[in-house]
């Protein structure tokens, strides 16, 4: 007899098949709702570490650099990463983290657009861009506008260096216009650094395509990195020779192996490099994104808006009663890949999903975050989370938490 491979569940509602989600290790009876924050485990991920660590590291040692392409992992777990942002080769490397990256591309814009004396960004920003901002700001004698992000193309002029922006809002999912804000920085003369940080592996985005100029991201959140994973920086092609990024390490030298005392820049984006790589952290990273094989954005896309759009349908059908407040655009161009919403009591409600093995986070003041990630959500995950919500407000669960004991990271 012949037993016949049940359906994947949502192969029939969305396209996806259901293969992307076993790549991934999922604790039984666990539904994930932080891809957002710290994606799932790739199981080749799990492969990697071990290769990288017991065949490349032990066996092969200091041969690995050329043997195992460890001098080339920025680049080749930059290439997968620049397939899913609409980059074409020779224009994003993965390395550093989102904050130390966001710095060497700001300080190389704003060197770029000398004589001009503000930099313009959201007033919601992430706040670790926020802080790079202010120090790259300082450094140069300029000037810093934290302006609400549907005021800043009004905002800039002929004064303007640089513009930073996150795509997508980490509280809210807000999503911003990349064309429209490419072009308003460019008829003001400025230049356009991207934050991609809840863009990439979650919707299309098309860096090239709307001439942006600059870009930077995180690697564990929807790419799946693992925790502390490197991040990346995008460089347009057309500015890569004139700029001087300020991190000049001898992992950015033209020729690193000639020891020469003084600095000559790679040629291309790899100029952007600084001190030695995070081999095993990358391999990982570099393996991760192999999960995104076979899938393009658009489909992917896709899933994420059938996902988001039934998380939503539910609040508004079974938990009305229940005083939450979705904080997330309606319409699907103006919504990232999770859907927030708003409660006085949100951090105890997150803390009673979590005993209950549902796992979102909470972001201040009072915004319960849900990320829906298109790899691996399912249909299945979104209905027991609006059941276990419905379910906690019913019973009051969220009473158990202290509201006053939180923990440092949440
Ligand atoms: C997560 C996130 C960061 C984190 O930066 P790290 O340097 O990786 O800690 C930065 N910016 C945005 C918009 C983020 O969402």
């Amino acid at each position: 007899m012949i037993a016949s491979k049940p359906m994947p569940h949502d192969v029939a509602a969305t396209g996806v098949p259901g293969s992307l989600r076993e790549r991934f290790h999922i604790a039984p009876g666990l539904r994930y709702f932080d891809g957002n924050s710290l994606g799932l485990m790739p199981r080749a991920a799990a492969q990697a570490a071990m290769r990288a660590v017991t065949q490349e590291w032990a066996e092969g040692l200091i041969l690995s650099w050329n043997q195992a392409g460890w001098d080339t992992l920025p680049q080749r777990a930059g290439e997968k990463i620049a397939r899913l942002v609409g980059a074409a080769p020779g224009q994003l490397v993965a390395c550093d983290s989102t904050s130390v990256n966001l710095y060497k591309v700001l300080v190389s814009a704003v060197r770029l657009r000398p004589g001009r004396s503000t930099i313009v960004t959201d007033i919601d920003s992430f706040p670790t861009d926020l802080y790079i901002i202010d120090q790259v700001a300082r450094q140069f004698g300029l000037r810093v506008q934290q302006i609400p992000a549907s005021a800043m193309a009004a905002a800039l002029d002929t004064q303007t260096a640089a513009v930073v922006l996150t795509q997508v809002d980490y509280r809210t999912a807000q999503v911003h216009d990349m064309a429209a804000f490419n072009q308003a920085a460019h008829a003001a003369g400025a230049l356009m650094v991207w934050d991609l940080s809840h863009t990439a592996g979650a919707i299309p985005c098309a860096l090239d395509a709307t001439q942006a100029d600059f870009a930077v991201g995180c690697g564990y959140k929807y790419l799946n990195g693992g925790p502390g994973a490197p991040g990346y920086l995008y460089v347009a092609q057309r500015h890569q020779q004139a700029c001087e990024q300020p991190l000049a390490g001898w992992f950015g030298h033209a020729r690193p192996f000639e020891f020469t005392p003084t600095y000559q820049p790679a040629p291309g984006v790899a100029r952007f490099l600084c001190g030695t790589s995070p081999v095993v952290a990358l391999s990982i990273l570099d393996a991760a994104l192999d999960a995104f094989d076979g899938s393009d954005m658009a489909r992917l896309y896709a899933q994420s808006l059938v996902l988001s759009d039934a998380f939503i349908d539910g609040v508004d059908r079974q938990l009305a009663p229940h005083g939450f407040a979705i904080a997330s655009p309606r319409p699907h161009a103006a919504r990232g890949s999770h859907v927030s919403l708003r409660h006085p009591r949100g951090y105890e409600i997150m803390q009673e999903l979590a005993r209950r093995q549902i796992i979102g986070d909470f972001r201040m003041p009072d915004f319960m975050r849900f990320g829906f990630a298109p790899l691996y959500n399912t249909l299945q995950d979104v209905q027991a989370l609006i059941d276990a919500l419905d379910q906690v407000m019913r019973d009051a669960a969220w009473q158990r938490s202290d509201p006053q004991v939180r923990r440092a990271f949440t």
